[in-house]
């Protein structure tokens, strides 16, 4: 008698193959001639009528079908035809949408194994993870949306449906991205013109097929298939009111400069290095299977990948051995197999970009390892691979490797942990496995990402949204918060104020253009700033007179240019102080800067004159520059106290600030007044909307709460409102002291320190403002004023990789300017419309808009049970 036990029968058991039929994609390819053209208007168009190509299974090489490759005037039709049908579909009652949004869930369920199979031909992903992940989730973002369809007048109230949206996605979840775009626009009354990515877009083109079977109105969902020219086109279509971009980092920045300055509202979810840390006290089994699960899942192909593991020093070497067992068991091969874990790659491109990367690994010293796997002869294949030793400053561990790489160090204490973590330039999600739930908690609060895994890894579902702090880009996907990509409030489509000029009494024209070019003028001839140019500030003057309504842009710029024509009211330090002597200034105001709680003197020397409407002298305040922005954002980033303190601490200091201007009030009046002499007397009115805008972010600091996401498994999904950290303010041009404090309370509100550019020619605000901030112990630092001309100041704010997220209130020109400049860190710009806003109007000064764009979502997932 043999004596084999179980065990043994379990050892030596080999994976028979398991593949799953592919019959269902292979007929449903023949019935079109294996060969596509775009889905627009509710038809799909000739495949043949322009350039075409293939589109390729990389686990076999095999051509799977003949795409078109959309051009220019593709999009053009698609952009119209999605035009066309946005009315429509906008004044559909949100119940009638929640149906259609309902049907097409139900479709993807009883298509599920016809998209599964597609996606993996595709991509090379596995059946696993199509069947298992992808298509359930795809069905579940329509399910899941077409709730908001049906809430929508209710739950959002006060918004509208933002328009015609481009959305382009990437190649490695191609439904489930599909999905994530399309359901939320729908939902909220948008028309779609979607651009999937050049390797995979079967399942897209199933889709389209889909809503034409559900009957959903032609226009509503539009497809055209390309590659980045195709997108690029989508992008630079003027009739396109958003675009939502799936990909790298690289290409995010490409679209935030095209987009610059359109108007065209942006989210962007880019690349990611996501920490996964292992504390000692971890469950190690858990842990193990998190790691396969959080890199090896659809090959490392995954944004979000746990592609850095940092493990606690005294568990590392045990865990690395475990590690190593594991990865010794994962299978690859064949990706319609069943048993199969890690399919292909998608495409040539892709493998060699990680073979490169992990040779330069190897180059710069980490140890690699890879298990002793058999992988296919034929398609495109790679191991499962470990670094360990591996510097935090690598190669290796800095860049995004997108393939079934781990890059793994070791940390000592939690500090060191969360240090590591953030030492990136990334911040898409993180994972964290400790037993100790108040440490895996305070590490969650640390880390600077979008998503936060406890104890758990790539957990996704449609009521939780999903989205990249810093890098990793803006905007969210999924939930309630995912929604606000894809509305506007009502009153951004109120008409513009035809010209504010008109409505202006004509002195005020003389004033604004006279300070306009006067502080051209100044920086002209100071020539302050080497990297200054001209063309951005002549942009920049014109446009805070006309920003205020009292000039036209073009009028003023060959003004702008001719300086040494304009009479200079700029001063030098010497000359400030017997100006002042001679000829006091109306009200008493010669405001230096504002910077780390001190009054400090421009770094330049130099100040400008500045006039009440009618143009009497008010008094020199400083002409900030470059270097006075840099030294007022390092004051706001050394603030950190106030983003750490109590919201109800924060409520205080606001109320001691409200306190302390009621006790000004007249005097703070009667200083508005001969500001704003041209017009009628509203500084009284002025004084008393600031005070109760004070109150109402006293009141918001501690009400404006998260949530608890219901997503459908044992665990709780926590959607915290955190702060940016350093915001950049640039502040309207009137309403001195009520715009500028409109958007510096919810920033602080929410507890972000604030650099803010008062408006320039009523810069004198700042004299009084200060005093009262500093009576009122809001924390040196936590908010910094530094006056000067406005765009070349918000173009530094732009550039500096460490301010977080900048509102730019200002002209068109000087908005294109900041969100191009913006692209060095990615920073979120958004661009605050004044004309037409009622700064008096708690509609359309306070609230949740500002307190929304005041923080950034971090979910945070936390399992339950035994
Ligand atoms: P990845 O290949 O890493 O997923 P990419 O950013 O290259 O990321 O591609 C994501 C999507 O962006 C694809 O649909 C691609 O065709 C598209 N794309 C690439 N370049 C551009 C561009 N310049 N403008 C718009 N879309 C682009």
């Amino acid at each position: 008698m043999s004596s084999i036990t179980v065990k043994d029968v379990f050892n030596s058991m080999e994976y028979g193959p398991a593949p799953e039929a592919r019959n269902l994609a292979d007929e449903w390819l023949m019935a079109h001639g294996s060969s596509f053209g775009h889905y627009i208007g509710g038809a799909f168009t000739d495949p043949n009528a322009g350039e075409v190509f293939d589109s390729i299974n990389p686990a076999t090489g095999q051509v799977l079908a003949t795409i078109a490759q959309g051009s220019a005037a593709d999009i053009d039709r698609a952009v119209k035809a999605a035009r066309a049908a946005q009315d429509d579909w906008a004044a559909t009652p949100g119940h009638v949408r929640a149906r259609y949004l309902y049907a097409l869930a139900r479709q993807i369920q009883k298509h599920s194994r016809l998209f599964a199979v597609l996606d993996t031909l595709d991509n090379g992903k596995t059946i696993r993870e199509t069947r298992d992940l992808d298509v359930p989730l795809a069905a579940r973002h329509f399910y899941h949306h077409a709730g908001w369809a049906q809430l929508l007048d209710e739950e959002f109230r006060g918004y509208r449906p933002v328009g015609v949206c481009g959305q382009i996605i990437p190649w490695n979840f191609p439904l489930l991205m599909l999905a994530w775009k399309v359901a939320p626009a729908l939902a909220a009354g948008c028309t779609v013109v979607l651009k999937p990515a050049e390797f995979t877009p079967l399942t897209a083109l199933l889709f389209a097929e889909i809503t034409r079977h559900v009957g959903l109105p032609d226009g509503v969902f539009n497809l055209v298939t390309g590659d980045g020219d195709t997108g690029a086109a989508l992008v630079a279509h003027e009739q396109v009111d958003k675009i939502a971009f799936t990909g790298s980092t690289e290409v995010g920045r490409i679209i935030r400069r095209e987009t610059a300055g359109s108007g065209k509202k942006l989210s962007l979810e880019l690349g990611g290095k996501s920490p996964f840390i292992v504390f000692e006290d971890a469950d190690i089994d858990a842990a193990i299977e998190g790691v396969v699960d959080g890199i090896w899942l659809n090959q490392g192909e995954v944004c979000c990948a746990g592609s850095r593991l940092l493990v606690q020093e005294g568990l590392a070497e045990k865990f690395y051995a475990r590690l190593k067992r594991r990865m010794q068991t994962l299978r690859v091969g064949d990706p319609l197999d069943k048993g199969v874990d890690i399919g292909a790659l998608v495409a040539p491109v892709q493998l060699e970009r990680i073979e490169r990367l992990v040779e330069q690994g190897k180059r710069e010293g980490a140890t690699c390892w890879q298990p002793d796997l058999t992988l296919p002869e034929q398609g495109l294949y790679f191991p499962p691979t470990l670094f360990t030793d591996v510097e935090p400053s690598a190669t290796i561990s800095q860049v995004e490797i997108f393939g079934p790489v781990l890059v793994a160090t070791t940390f000592r204490t939690p500090a060191e942990a969360v240090e590591l973590a953030n030492h990136t330039r990334y911040g898409l999600a993180a994972s964290i496995w400790s037993s100790n739930l108040d440490l895996a908690l305070d590490v969650a609060s640390k880390v600077k990402a979008g998503v936060v895994w406890v104890n758990s890894t790539n957990m996704f579902d449609a009521a939780a949204g999903f989205g990249g702090y810093r890098e990793s880009g803006y905007g969210r996907e999924g939930g309630r918060e995912g929604m606000y990509e894809y509305l506007q409030p009502d009153w951004t489509f109120a008409p513009r104020k035809e010209t504010a000029a008109a409505a202006q009494p004509a002195p005020a024209a003389s004033r604004a253009d006279d300070l306009a070019d006067d502080v051209a003028a100044v920086v002209d001839r100071l020539d302050l700033d080497a990297d200054s140019d001209d063309d951005q500030l002549d942009d920049g003057f014109a446009s805070f007179a006309a920003d205020a309504g009292f000039g036209f842009e073009d009028e003023l710029q060959p003004a702008a240019a001719e300086p040494e024509e304009v009479a200079l009211p700029v001063t030098e330090p010497a000359s400030v102080a017997s100006s002042a002597e001679a000829e006091p200034p109306a009200i008493d105001a010669t405001p230096k800067l504002y910077i780390g709680g001190k009054q400090v003197r421009p770094d330049s020397g130099y100040s400008y004159a500045v006039t009440s409407e009618q143009g009497a002298f008010l008094g020199e305040v400083g002409l900030g520059n470059r270097k006075d922005i840099r030294n007022a954002v390092e004051a706001a980033r050394k603030a950190s106290s106030w983003s750490s303190a109590t919201a109800h601490n924060r409520a205080q200091v606001l109320y001691y600030l409200a306190e302390n201007l009621s006790q000004r009030a007249d005097e703070l009046a009667r200083f508005i007044d001969t500001m704003d002499d041209g017009g009628a007397s509203l500084g009284e009115r002025e004084v008393e909307a600031s005070i109760r805008r004070i109150y109402t972010y006293a009141a918001w600091a501690d009400k404006y709460d998260g949530q608890v996401h219901a997503t459908p498994l044992r665990n709780v999904t926590l959607a915290m409102n955190e702060p940016w950290g350093v915001l950049g303010v640039v502040a309207p041009t009137d309403h001195a002291l009520l715009g500028l404090l409109s958007l510096i309370l919810p920033a602080l509100a929410m507890g972000n320190r604030v650099v803010a550019i008062p408006s320039s020619p009523r810069a004198a605000i700042m004299a009084p403002l200060y005093q009262l901030l500093d009576t009122s112990d809001v924390p040196a630092g936590t908010v910094n004023l530094v006056s000067g001309n406005r765009d070349e100041l918000a173009r530094v704010l732009a550039q500096h990789d460490d301010v977080d997220s900048l509102w730019y209130c200002g002209s068109r020109s000087g908005a294109k300017l900041v969100e191009e400049e913006s692209t060095g860190n990615l920073k979120p710009v958004w661009v605050i419309r004044s004309s037409g806003r009622d700064w008096f109007d708690p509609a359309a000064g306070e609230g949740r808009e500002f307190l929304r764009r005041a923080t950034q979502v971090k979910n945070i997932w936390v399992p339950y049970g035994e």
